[in-house]
């Protein structure tokens, strides 16, 4: 099934109530071009502030497509599978954030929703009294929107797909462009450094992953743990990153990308697909990947 004619024009009018071309104090080219050189393509993408929202919601009218996310402040991004479409809100703690460690943070995480919308699991699938639904994002299963008790599966690995390609693009950017954040930590983007996650430990992160807050202080995000954990089973397992790569369209490539990971340790795929988008749930796992390395 193809996408539905009325999230079609949904698309269409949003990218012409933002046009890209607006978009200020971002480096958008830098973006696109630093996914096109690594074979992606360049999904439509809104880049929204607070008093941009309630254009959206005109515009969508009652389509739950953001699951609360437009409302909460505390979102970055999103991709939105049943538009094909990458949303980056700077509003809230996000915009303290932009103003503490640079434009380039916000550049980071437009890489980060694009990333997901490198997924070429186009599907779209209807289930009775529901709209039509993408079952799969890249490596993880969206069942939950066919009902609220079933779980996602592969969060982990999507999410630290997506943010591989924020790290790699914060790493790969010129000096001038990180100054505010070379300036507070240093120029070493591989350098570690230890937070204390509660409840699980200390985990150590490398510089590319850290942002500065609110507060000018060193902070991760949620997705970053998972970046870093799948980033080490790549090291553990060379033959994990083409897999990734080629599990974006290849069924097959998912199949044989399970069979490595549990090269590393018996059901550790297994274990990696199931749990939320949480701090707690992809600290628990990146705890327990730094245990094998
Ligand atoms: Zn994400």
């Amino acid at each position: 099934m193809e996408m539905p004619p009325d999230y079609a024009r949904m698309r269409n009018d949003l990218i012409e109530a933002f046009p890209k071309e607006n978009i200020q104090n971002m480096d958008i080219l830098s973006v696109e071009k630093f996914l096109t050189s690594r074979g992606m393509e360049i999904k439509p993408y809104l880049v929204l502030e607070e008093d941009d929202i309630s254009k959206v919601r005109e515009i969508i009218g009652s389509a739950d497509f953001f699951h609360g996310m437009l409302e909460g402040g505390e979102f970055a991004g999103s991709y939105i599978p049943e538009l094909d479409m990458a949303f980056v809100f700077r509003r809230g703690k996000v915009k303290e954030a932009i103003s503490s460690s640079g434009d380039i943070f916000s550049e980071g995480l437009l890489v980060h929703e694009l990333g997901h919308a490198s997924s070429e699991y186009r599907e779209y699938v209807t289930t009775e009294g529901k709209s039509a639904a993408v079952p799969r994002i890249g490596f993880c299963l969206t069942e939950h929107q066919f009902g609220d008790s079933v779980p996602m599966r592969g969060l982990l690995l999507e999410e630290g797909w997506a943010d591989m390609l924020y790290g790699d693009y914060i790493a790969d950017t010129p000096k001038e462009k990180k100054h505010l954040l070379t300036e507070a930590l240093g120029d070493d983007m591989e350098r570690l450094i230890t937070f204390p996650l509660p409840g699980i430990g200390k985990v150590e992160m490398p510089l590319k992953y850290v942002y500065l807050d609110e507060d000018n202080s060193p902070s991760v995000r949620i997705t970053s743990l998972a970046a870093y954990a799948l980033e080490l089973l790549c090291q553990k397992n060379p033959n994990i990153k083409p897999l990734l790569s080629e599990g974006r369209h290849s069924v097959d490539a998912l199949r044989k990308l399970a069979q490595e990971i549990n090269k590393i340790e018996p059901g550790l795929y297994e274990y990696l697909q199931v749990g939320n988008y949480t701090l707690d749930s992809f600290g628990t796992k990146l705890a327990h990947i730094l245990s094998l390395v």
